[in-house]
Order: structure tokens, then sequence, then C-alpha cells
């Protein structure tokens, strides 16, 4: 008998790769924003403090989580924040997935869900997307411990249906399921699932500031519901941790928030600079999603290449992207958009190797 017997084991999720600070690269491969945060953020953190870290935080996050509830319209009892969206999903599928039937998900999509369902001993059954990638309304009428879908998906980037009926049949077929909807890109061009929480107590829309508001090195994450499973949610945080949001999160999460125009603009920004990089990739025989994202998802397949082979010939022009040597999607690259002259620069690297 050894220690290691009783060792919780997992297999960890592998993010994109984060090259150390001051290496050269054009980074497309964690979906970060490639604009800062609003200057109010700047400001924010330049007068920020110093002395107030001497004392916890609001366990509560009462100021963002009351303007995050104004601004999306919702009652801060039915406002839950976390540190990034991560936080915030590990900590429903701990509260809401607590049954011995199997929690259902995509076969395709964010890799992050088998492995919060292997650490915390949730059965779980993956449904495979159709051939465009397309969730399959059916697979999800069956019984089940509980529902996630990512909408727009990653790393597909395909959204679900141009209005909310698609989930809201998914959610109404499901009462005694939890149905979480993970936004992390919805303000990229999605469609929102949160009318639906007027509707039914049992559907968890989950968003994140670590896109559309270039916040990702901040770690800001928010989840909208009826206001029982927000206290649910509430009950197993304080369960585990009281004070996860730290004071500078929250000041300059208000900082972000304030800021509306700035965010629309680069949100802007990147859905065309998005859609320049489709038409440019289609031009060169690449099959493209319609990404609803803030990255592409393409197969150079047509064009005469391997995505792996791609995939590495970049990163050694120092482009990053994202390749996953997995079945149904080897043949795909995830591209996050970058801003236009770096779009340019993959565009020109892509023509260079696929001529050589
Ligand atoms: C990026 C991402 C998240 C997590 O983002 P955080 O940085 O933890 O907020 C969650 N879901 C999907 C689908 C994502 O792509």
């Amino acid at each position: 008998m050894s220690w290691e017997d009783n060792v919780r084991r997992v297999t960890p999720y592998v993010p994109g790769e984060q090259p150390r600070d001051g290496k050269k690269v054009i980074k497309l491969n964690t979906n970060e924003m490639p604009y800062p945060p609003s200057p109010r953020v700047k400001e924010a953190l330049a007068s920020f403090d110093y002395e107030k870290l001497r004392l916890y935080p609001a366990p509560d996050v009462a100021p963002l989580r009351d303007a995050l509830a104004k601004r999306e319209g919702v009652a801060s009892d039915e406002m839950f924040v976390g540190v990034g969206s991560d936080d915030v999903l590990s900590m429903a599928f701990l509260t809401f997935f607590n049954s011995d039937k199997p929690v259902i998900f995509p076969d395709i999509t964010y890799s992050f869900y088998d492995v919060w369902a292997d650490v915390y001993r949730i059965p779980y059954e993956t449904k495979a997307l159709d051939d465009d990638f397309h969730i399959v309304k059916s697979d999800y009428m069956c019984e089940n411990g509980g529902i996630v879908i990512a909408n727009p998906n990653a790393p597909t980037g395909v959204s679900e249906a141009e209005d909310v009926d698609f989930i809201e049949d998914i959610v109404a077929s499901n009462p005694a399921s939890v149905v979480i909807v993970d936004e992390a890109y919805v303000d990229f061009g999605g469609v929102t699932a949160l009318p639906l929480i007027r509707k039914y107590d049992n559907v968890l829309v989950v968003r994140t500031f670590s896109k559309s508001r270039a916040f990702a090195g901040m770690r800001i994450g928010y989840a909208m519901g009826n206001s029982k499973l927000i206290r649910f949610l509430n009950d197993v945080k304080y369960s585990v941790n009281s004070y996860t949001m730290n004071r500078p999160a929250i000041e300059l999460g208000l900082a972000a928030l304030s800021d509306e125009d700035y965010f629309r603009k680069t949100v802007a920004a990147v859905v065309r600079t998005r859609e320049w990089t489709k038409e440019e990739l289609k031009n060169r025989s690449f099959d493209v999603t319609d990404s609803k994202t803030n990255f592409v998802f393409a197969s150079p397949k047509s064009a005469g290449c391997e995505a792996g082979d791609l995939f590495k010939a970049l990163k050694e022009k120092g482009i990053y992207v994202r390749w996953w040597d997995k079945p149904r999607i080897k043949k795909w690259l995830r591209i996050s958009i970058g801003t236009d002259d770096e779009m340019q620069a993959l565009i020109s690297a892509i023509d260079d190797i696929l001529h050589n």
C-alpha cells in the first residue's frame, strides 16, 4: 500500500501554449483579444490603492456583481461572479451534476468539460455533432444527469440557430436537469439564451470577460440563472473558497464594464477581421465554418495541405495557432483573430507554405 493509491488521478486540460514574455510570436492560439482592455482599466489600475490589499475583498463580489446584473438586465440574486468562466463552470459542474445518470455534451466541444467530469467523478456521455458540426437536438431529449452546450461552440465556431428556440427546446424537454449554456463567444455574433432564465428555472448562462473584454489575464467570468440556481451555486462556492475575486479584479472589472463604447468598437473590429480572414482562406480553397466567434475554424485539406503540417510550418514562422490530433478534427486548425496586420502576416505565411 502506498499513498499513491489514494491520489485523485486525473488527466489535466492542456491549455494553448503561452510563449515566454519577450519571445516575439504572432499568437493566434488561445482566442485572446488582439486589443488591450479599455483605457479606463489603465486609469483604474494606476489609481488602485495598494493599501486596500490588506483587507479581504467582498465575498459576494457585490460591486461588480450588481453592475453586471444591471448591464445584463437581471437581478443581483440572478448573477454569480467567478475567477474566469472556467471557475464558474467548474463550480456549476460540482453543484448541479450530482446524479448517477450521465451528463451529456457534444463529442467536439470545449475540452475542459470531460476533464471536470473526470475530476469530480461525474459520469458523462458525448453526443456526436453532425457532419457540419451542428448539434443534433434529438440527442439531448434522453434521460440524463445534466447538459452542457457551448454556443457558439469551440473549437468549431458554429452557432446554433438564429433564434433562441433551439436551446429552448432542449431546456424545456429536460425539466429534471440543469442545462448549462457556455456563452464565452456570444458577443461576437451568437444568439444568447439569456431570455430563457425568465421562463425556466433549469438553465444557467455562463459568460466571460476573457474574450470580448480583453481580460483573459484578469480572470473574470459570470453566470446568470434563476435565483434558486444561483443560491445553490453560492452554497458550493462558500464551501470551497469564499474570497474568490480579488480586489483588483473587482475594481478593474468595474472599469472595463463602464466602457460600453470601447467594448462595442473592439468587438466590431474583431468581427470585421474575422470575416476578412474567412474570405481570404476560402479564396485559397480552405474549408471554413461560419464562425460567430473571435476565431476561425479552417481546413486546408482542399488546398492540398494537412492541417498538422500547416500547424508546424506556421509555428516555424513564429505564428502559433491550435491543432488537435483527434479523429474528427485533425484536418482542421483553430486560428484566433488577431489585428489586421497579424492576419495579413498569417495569410502571407500560408501562401509561402502552400507554394513551397
Ligand atoms: C475560453 C473559454 C472558456 C473559459 O474562459 P475563462 O478565461 O476561464 O473565462 C470557457 N468556455 C469556452 C468555450 C471557452 O472557449
